[in-house]
This record gives C-alpha cells, sequence and structure tokens, in this order.
C-alpha cells in the first residue's frame, strides 16, 4: 500500500515537470537542476557563473533552501531575477513548487535559469524540475567516494562538477579514481573540474552552457 502512494506521488510530480518543460520550451529558456550537498558551492559555482555570462546572457535564479533568504540575497546583489523557495524542513524540491516559482519570474526575460536545489546528495535526484539538464557538484573536501555512496545522484545527471580544485593539494582526492567511478555509473557524462572561488577552469563550463543554449535555439 505505501509503495502503491508513493508511486502516484513520483507519477504526479512527473507530469507537472513534463509541464514545467513545455513552458520552458515556448520561452526557449535552458533550464538547469543544480544539485549538491550544503557547502559544496552551488551559489557560488551560479555567481561566478553570472558574472562570466550577464552581459551577454539574461540569467535567473529559483533558489531552494529550507529556511532563509541568504542565496537569493546574494544572486539579487548581482541585479539577476531571483524567486527563493522556502521548503519549510522538505529535503528537496518538486515540480510544484518550481511551477509556482516560474509563475513569479518574468519568463520572456530568461534565456538561462538555474534552479538551485535544497542541499543534499539523496532525493534530490528522483525529483524532475522540468529541468533540461541535471548538474551534480561534488567539491573536493568531501572526498573521491561520493559517486559509489550516492549512486543515483551520478546516474541521473547530464554533467558533473568537481568544485574546489585549488583545494586539491591539501586533501587526498583521487581525481582519477573518482571520474572512473562517475564514467563508471554514467559514460555519457560531462566532467568539469573548476574552482568557482578562484575561476580555474570555469572556461569549459561556460563554454559547455553556452552550445546548450545555442542546441535548445537551433
Ligand atoms: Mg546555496
Ligand atoms: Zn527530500
Amino acid at each position: 500500500m505505501k509503495v502503491k502512494v508513493l508511486q502516484n506521488i513520483l507519477d504526479a510530480n512527473t507530469q507537472m515537470a513534463q509541464k514545467n518543460q513545455r513552458l520552458l520550451d515556448n520561452h526557449r529558456i535552458l533550464a538547469l537542476n543544480i544539485m549538491a550537498s550544503p557547502g559544496a558551492g552551488k551559489t557560488s559555482l551560479i555567481l561566478k557563473t553570472i558574472a562570466r555570462l550577464k552581459d551577454k546572457t539574461r540569467i535567473a535564479v529559483i533558489e531552494g533552501d529550507i529556511a532563509s533568504t541568504i542565496d537569493a540575497d546574494r544572486i539579487s546583489d548581482q541585479g539577476v531575477a531571483v524567486v527563493q523557495i522556502n521548503t519549510g524542513g522538505g529535503c528537496h524540491l518538486d515540480a510544484n513548487m518550481v511551477e509556482n516559482a516560474l509563475n513569479n519570474l518574468k519568463l520572456n526575460e530568461i534565456d538561462l535559469l538555474f534552479i538551485e536545489n535544497v542541499g543534499n546528495l539523496v532525493c534530490p535526484a528522483a525529483f524532475r524540475l522540468g529541468e533540461h539538464k541535471r548538474v551534480v557538484l561534488l567539491s573536493v573536501p568531501e572526498g573521491d567516494d561520493k559517486p559509489i555512496k550516492y549512486p543515483m545522484m551520478f546516474t541521473e545527471s547530464e554533467a558533473v562538477v568537481i568544485n574546489k580544485i585549488d583545494l586539491m593539494p591539501l586533501l587526498d582526492f583521487d581525481l582519477d579514481a573518482f571520474k572512473r567511478k562517475v564514467i563508471g555509473l554514467n559514460p555519457d557524462v560531462e566532467i568539469f573540474q573548476l574552482s568557482a572561488k578562484t575561476g580555474q577552469g570555469l572556461d569549459p563550463w561556460l563554454s559547455w552552457l553556452e552550445a546548450e543554449l545555442k542546441s535548445l535555439r537551433a
């Protein structure tokens, strides 16, 4: 009985996610679902990307957090449209929350939409939001074993960003082993290694975003 209820919830979410994606497609907006543990650098990567792209790309952000507007305030300070979703304890975003947020954005004025999920490597992977691409961020201090411990996050994503590579000399993070595990789970995944803090390695990430935008519009 419990299993049946859970399946119904997932189905309703998937339907709403498809509706969100049609709305985004109609406005030619590329939407990315950014997933990671708390502190991995989701907001920092979004801020750095805004700084580099905002002159040529119209960016908006949906911020998911259990509480507060700390991250949304940092985005808003950059002059970018942002909607904060406070889940009030919920540990992931769902498609209904994102629909509500989309209703509060001027969709005709957006090219690229970041949806920053609640910090958590587990259940965000189970809920589609209407995004075109799912990106999992993993920071070097978290360790290279995370694809083994949280495989769904890596099998369900189109891109993996290894963040805080400036800390690599200080830590025992085996980059080759990490990449092997990720590719073993998901052979087609894009892998980026960068530091959102220093800007090192940011260019391939920005080029990928621009190529995805281009192909959505083609
Ligand atoms: Mg954040
Ligand atoms: Zn959750």
